[in-house]
């Protein structure tokens, strides 16, 4: 068995930023493991632009952006093996992965960062009735064939659900020749960010039916046509109000899965409401010395904070190696979500080990206008910041710095609510 001090599943941004941060924290015995055949993870079929706003200040394709990061890897000779799956971890920290060249192999490490990214939910394609006729894709599936396969999936295309991937490939297809003729969005807003609302489909009048889901599929060799109806407050077709479309194909859209199933072999306590690991302000797991960071941990919406959880990952597994582990002790405070908030990313905050800022991430169940964002340190309220908007499709971001801790020792509840204006 070979041993390394930093083990990271999953080569994508996450993988990389976590990698390149470890190394610059002082780590040098590092491996990434990466299934695919090149690194940079579900970037290389993001061939839009668009990335790398707030890291590089550029519009970045996401291939370039990833390459950015695949140089610094590169530049720091950090080892990665690729067509590489891990097919377990042990809760000793023994990773069994498998490869062409080296055959089944395990590699103890001292600390683990997970970061595999997640996966399209089939779910949207379960409860509609008729044939399963060729012609229906997963969005994700579409942009790999039409970026990197070079095949077109279809030429009359039907969407249904807004997430950022269905409303990018309703641009994509357009552009490619295709006629995108509607997205159908069961819920009442879009799951995806507002500007790409703007650029992939106001930009090509492509329309988008808020509250409508499809309740027909026709076509049995290949889809010839869909049916879509609106939906009542409880997502139930109205009868009624069934429209057709002519179409060839029908692409789905409907939210991501972080890729957990080694987590959860391994004994990661997950958060039912992300699928991600339970993390605290270092992103570590109930299983010490083990991180995550990255899709795995919760869906985000843009790349760059992706990567910059990831850095903070990776400088605390380095931490982690170099201290020989962290303290048993631990003063974890909760954060309790009121009002809104879904989920936070940390979930607690021992600040004995918070660095001097800290960015805590969640996201809104529904869309609220005009409201405020409060933070209670038990019943004083330390942060009050004007929304005008929040959404579902958008993360929110504050920060918490180490004085505000310092100025309330023995601290126990934290509570994020949304409040009236
Ligand atoms: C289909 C799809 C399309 C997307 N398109 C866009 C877009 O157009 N614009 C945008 O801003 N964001 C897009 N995203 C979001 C994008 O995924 C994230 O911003 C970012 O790529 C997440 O980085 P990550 O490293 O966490 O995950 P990923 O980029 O998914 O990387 C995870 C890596 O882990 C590897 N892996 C997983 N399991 C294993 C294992 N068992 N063994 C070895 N390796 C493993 C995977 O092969 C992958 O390379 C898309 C996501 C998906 C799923």
């Amino acid at each position: 068995m070979t041993n390394y001090d930093i083990v990271i599943i999953g080569g994508g941004p996450a993988g990389l930023a976590a990698a390149v941060s470890a190394y610059d924290a002082g780590t040098r015995s590092i491996l990434i493991l990466e299934r695919d055949t090149q690194l940079g993870g579900i970037l290389n079929q993001c061939i839009h632009n668009g990335f790398g706003l707030h890291t590089f200040h550029e519009e970045l394709t996401g291939p370039e952006y990833a390459d950015r990061f695949v140089r610094q890897v590169l530049d720091r000779e950090i080892v990665y093996k690729l067509s590489t799956m891990v097919m377990d971890i042990s809760g000793q920290k023994i990773v069994t992965a498998m490869n062409r060249e080296d055959g089944l192999f395990e590699i103890q490490a001292k600390s683990i960062i997970l970061a595999m990214g997640c996966r399209e939910r089939s779910r949207g394609a379960l409860n509609i009735p008729g044939y399963r006729p060729a012609g229906i894709y997963s969005a994700g599936t579409a942009q790999r064939l039409v970026n990197m396969e070079g095949f077109m999936p279809g030429r009359r295309v039907v969407i249904l659900g807004s997430g950022d991937i269905g409303l990018i490939m309703a641009r994509r297809m357009t552009l490619e020749g295709a006629k995108v003729l509607v997205v159908a969005e069961l819920m009442p807003y879009s799951g995806g960010l507002k500007r790409n609302i703007v650029q992939c489909l106001n930009d090509f009048d492509i329309p988008l039916k808020l509250s409508h889901t499809v309740v027909d599929i026709e076509g049995k060799e290949r889809v010839s046509g869909i049916t879509l109806a609106e939906v009542d407050s409880g997502c139930k077709p109205i009868p009624g109000t069934e429209e057709h479309y002519d179409c060839d194909t029908l692409l789905l859209s409907c939210g991501l899965i972080p890729e957990n199933e080694l987590s959860r072999e391994m004994g990661v306590s997950l958060n039912p409401v992300t699928n991600g690991p339970v993390v605290n302000e270092s992103l570590e797991t109930n299983i010490p010395g083990v991180f995550a960071a990255g899709n795995v941990l919760h869906v985000h919406d843009l790349v760059d904070f992706v990567s910059e959880e990831a850095a903070a990952a990776g400088r605390n597994a380095s931490a982690y190696v170099s201290e020989g582990g962290f303290e048993a002790a631990r003063h974890e405070v909760p954060i309790v979500c009121e009002g809104g908030p879904r989920y936070t990313v940390p979930g607690t905050i021992d600040p004995a080990h918070m660095p001097d800022r800290l960015t805590v991430r969640f996201r809104v169940g529904s869309v609220i206008k005009n409201h405020f964002v409060s933070v209670y340190f038990g019943d004083k309220q330390v942060l009050h910041r004007k929304r005008p908007v929040m959404a579902p499709g958008e993360m929110e971001e504050l920060y918490l710095s180490k004085k505000m801790f310092d100025e309330r020792p023995g601290l126990d509840k934290i509570t994020i609510r949304i409040e009236e204006a």
